[in-house]
């Protein structure tokens, strides 16, 4: 039988001992709820280009959303969730849009963003044995800037022609030769996809051919343009910075090539039709696994064609949302 002081002798260590728990769980409590999100981090960047206000550009007026304020934009970014950039806007100047490349790797380092990749186009859109000297300057220039700021990468961002297999074979070449350059600088040089890499050319064709063969069989000789690429290129030399998104586009699954070529896909761009994992047609969760298994380390959303609230910035906040959310996401 329980008496009064022996209950309440009970209730006193039920209440000590839910004191104690209770302390305990509030500091508990405490703790994670101080914490703020961005110090669980993760490894994800962003391609700078995401910032660019296409609307504006194409309308002629001035983009200034991200160019205005460097320094603040970089630390809007790393609150995110973002650790690491992939730059654009590079110019032969030294220059990141207006920006010095030293000024702007200062910002970066202030926000702790490390710079990581850059995407840098040479001005040749045809390789020829003509032009190859002028692509070839303009890469020597390029790995000399990034590397003075700490770049691994040096990619090339868009699609020369490649209207035939030999107009391949020879943009292999010149990326072999560009390959060499950043290999000699220290950088690692990559190409990045659009959804033109997967149609066929023949040889000696005028332009790809129609995506639907008419008579259900391909021409002979005929080769998926990313393929050609893939192999025309030394793999110690060029590396492939596979969008996923422009894959699907391209009616691939960026898996199959991830897992066919894992020792050439190396980067990749993280990208859906405008916020990840709104339109639903992307396996991210997927994309991500198989990348881990083939120890990529390199992640960078890039973000296009977002006209929803909060302007670049607002598409970029809910992009990185859902990858600290995503419980695939390291
Ligand atoms: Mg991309």
């Amino acid at each position: 039988m329980i008496n009064r002081r022996h209950f309440l002798r009970n209730t006193s260590l039920l209440a000590a001992g839910s004191l104690v728990a209770g302390h305990a769980d509030g500091l508990q409590t405490r703790r994670t709820t101080a914490r703020p999100a961005a110090v669980v981090k993760k490894n994800f960047g962003l391609q700078t280009y995401s910032l660019t206000n296409r609307e504006n550009v194409r309308q002629g007026q001035p983009d200034r959303e991200f160019s205005s304020d460097v320094p603040g934009g970089l630390k809007r970014l790393a609150q995110m969730g973002y650790t690491t950039l992939e730059l654009s806007g590079y110019s032969s100047a030294g220059k990141i849009g207006a920006l010095p490349m030293a000024e702007f790797k200062k910002y970066a380092d202030d926000a702790g963003l490390k710079i990581v990749s850059t995407h840098a186009g040479s001005p040749v859109s045809e390789y020829t044995k003509g032009n190859l000297e002028q692509a070839k300057e303009f890469w020597k220039r390029a790995c000399d800037h990034h590397v003075a700021i700490g770049c691994k990468y040096l990619v090339q961002p868009g699609q020369p022609s490649t209207r035939s297999t030999e107009e391949v074979a020879f943009v292999g070449e010149a990326f072999n030769e560009a390959g060499k350059i950043a290999k000699a600088a220290g950088l690692k040089f990559a190409y990045h996809n659009h959804s033109g890499e997967f149609v066929r050319v023949v040889p000696g064709g005028r332009e790809p051919l129609p995506e639907r063969w008419p008579w259900g069989r391909t021409p002979e000789g005929a080769k998926m343009v990313y393929d050609g690429l893939l192999e025309a290129t030394d793999p110690s030399l060029v590396e492939f910075q596979l969008d996923v998104y422009w894959a699907v586009m391209g009616r691939q699954d960026p898996v199959e090539y991830m897992n066919k070529y894992p020792d050439r896909i190396r980067l990749l761009h993280i990208k859906d039709r405008a916020i990840l994992g709104e339109s639903g047609m992307m396996n991210f969760q997927k994309i991500f696994e198989v990348a881990y298994a083939h120890k990529i380390e390199d992640f960078f959303v890039e973000l296009e064609g977002y006209t929803g609230e909060g302007g670049q910035f607002g598409g970029v906040k809910g992009c990185a949302e859902y990858l600290m959310k995503a419980p695939f996401v390291k």
